[in-house]
């Protein structure tokens, strides 16, 4: 097999899991805004709550007003019908006494009800105060180890990268980009393993002649799969490749040395 698709092989390992990583790093984004959101909701609610106990409050000013009103009225027309001097107009203030003390009536009603609906809009503020607090500290714990995972697969990234570069360093350029925009055409996979002399990607046969020379040490051909069109390599050299690569290769004279 051609040396340089040991290194391509390599090469599309790391790729696999550089695709990952920035399929994850391109969540991070979303994951701060959901975060964020949380603690937009709670300051709506608290924001809501004092606005409905502001408006509360003044419905019950206004409706004390009212009583005060209709008392005063009330009060003239008392005052009223003790200096009239017919019976007529003595009847006239009576009713309008009575209208007056009626409307006083009604007003303190509504503002009897409104004040026990503005205690239920007092306890909100305060709920809703606790509930932005507790927000407030999640969405920072949450946005910290957010953060701090979003470092590491930075990091990890920068490592990967930079095994793919050393990877790529051992693959002509030309064979490094049809590589790259068959990767980028089929799902980031641009090689393909002939196993049982057939693609190990599409599963079509493979010719027994580019089986055996893709097996031949001191081959230096690259074939393409002719249905898929992934570069192909042969099974077992790219486990071998794999594994020399993982770990360091038993060493033949294992005895200690003296120098
Ligand atoms: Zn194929």
């Amino acid at each position: 097999m051609n040396p340089a698709l040991k290194h391509l092989t390599e090469l599309q390992a790391v790729d696999l899991s550089l695709n990952q990583l920035r399929e994850r790093l391109a969540a991070f984004p979303r994951r701060f805004a959901e975060a964020d959101a949380r603690l937009g909701a709670a300051r709506g609610e608290l924001a809501a709550a004092k606005e409905a106990l502001v408006a509360s409050q003044k419905d019950r000013k206004k409706y004390e007003l009212d009583v005060e009103q209709w008392k005063e009225s009330a009060r003239k027309y008392r005052d009223q019908s003790f200096q009239v001097k017919t019976n007529e107009a003595f009847k006239a203030l009576q009713h309008e006494i009575q209208n007056a003390e009626a409307e006083m009536a009604r007003a303190e009603d509504r503002l009897l009800e409104r004040m026990m609906a503005g205690e239920e809009f007092e306890r909100r503020v305060p709920a809703a105060t606790r509930a932005l607090a507790e927000a407030e500290a999640s969405v920072a714990a949450e946005r910290r180890a957010i953060e701090a995972e979003k470092a590491a697969a930075e990091k990890e990234l920068a490592a990967e990268q930079a095994e793919y570069d050393e990877a790529a360093r051992g693959v002509p350029k030309d064979l490094l980009e049809d590589y790259q925009k068959i990767a980028a055409r089929r799902h980031g996979i641009g090689l393909a393993e002939v196993r049982n002399e057939s693609c190990g990607q599409c599963g079509v046969r493979i010719l027994p002649h580019i089986v055996q020379d893709l097996g031949r040490a001191d081959s230096d051909k690259i074939y393409y799969c002719e249905t898929c069109t992934r570069i192909l390599v042969v099974a077992d050299s790219a486990g071998a490749a794999a594994s020399a690569s993982a770990s360091p290769a038993p060493a033949q004279d294992a005895g200690p040395r003296d120098d």
